[in-house]
């Protein structure tokens, strides 16, 4: 049998210790035996255990070798394990001719590559009910915050713009060992039912230029996509700092951007 080795930094292996924190966060996910549950990186089972014990099936995503190996010679017979770096895995092939029933994906995710794989995981979205996922707590914070506040900016707009979002609870440091340096909070996302209606790829663009500016109005800011009448005849106030736009609002100028007149121009 294997021994387990040290934590591994480079994988962000913190794990999870404080059974009343498993316990609250496997209430939040509430399983059902017929999910098609997906947890990226089980580590050494503090949520996995609790959740094979209520699924039929569990899939598992993880990079550590070592960690796979302690999994594999546990034979279980309802772990399904996935020796892959979660940032390529391909989440809607996982659970195969079952393309009528989406997938629900959990994990205490990796702070060094969270943002990153939240990013990946939403090209699957059609493919997925929720998911639950553990991040360092300022993360969660601005992924939830809404417009107006001093934390909202383009990671709240780009989530937003794909996922209903929840701040659920915080997780103190103390949860873990090893201890990691920052806080935690366990996020829920739930993909939009009717997509946002815009186009990604000018979406992205307007939110990344308008925040790179933050101090700079919007009339500024944008100033490459709209002049300050085009954002009057739209009723956004030309200057508006980006903090203030809504998602409505950056739907707007999206879809106002993408018109083939305006392209054009
Ligand atoms: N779920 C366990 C827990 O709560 O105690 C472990 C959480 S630990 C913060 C992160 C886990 O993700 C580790 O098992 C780590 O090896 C795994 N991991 C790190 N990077 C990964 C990647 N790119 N793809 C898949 N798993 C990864």
């Amino acid at each position: 049998m294997s021994e387990f080795k040290s934590p591994r930094k480079r994988f962000g292996q913190n794990f999870l210790q404080d059974q009343n924190i498993i316990n609250k966060i496997i209430d939040a996910i509430a399983p059902q035996s017929n999910d098609q549950m997906i947890e990226i990186g089980p580590g050494r089972g503090a949520l996995t255990l609790p959740l094979l014990e209520k699924l039929d099936q569990l899939h598992v995503i993880e990079i550590d070798r070592d960690l796979v190996g302690w999994w594999q010679e546990k034979h279980i017979a309802n772990l399904k394990l996935h020796e892959v770096d979660a940032l390529k895995a391909d989440i809607c092939s996982l659970y195969p001719g079952q393309s009528d029933k989406r997938c629900r994906i959990v994990g205490n995710l990796p702070y060094n590559i969270s943002t990153p794989l939240l990013f990946h995981i939403f090209k699957f979205l059609p493919c997925i009910d929720d998911m639950h996922f553990m991040l360092q707590k300022e993360v969660v914070e601005r992924i939830t915050a809404i417009p107006g506040s001093k934390i909202y900016g383009r990671l709240s707009v780009m989530t937003q713009f794909y996922c209903q979002t929840q701040n659920l609870f915080s997780v103190s440091r103390h949860a873990f060992t090893p201890a990691p340096k920052v806080e935690s909070s366990i996020v829920r996302l739930i993909p939009h039912s009717e997509p946002t209606n815009a186009p990604l790829e000018i979406f992205a663009a307007i939110v990344k230029q308008a925040f790179s500016q933050r101090r700079k109005t919007i009339r500024n800011s944008l100033k490459t996509w709209f002049s300050a009448a085009e954002l009057d005849a739209l009723q956004i106030d030309p200057s508006a700092r980006p903090e203030t736009l809504s998602l409505d609002m950056f739907t707007l100028l999206a879809r106002t951007a993408a018109k083939p007149a305006k392209i054009n121009l």
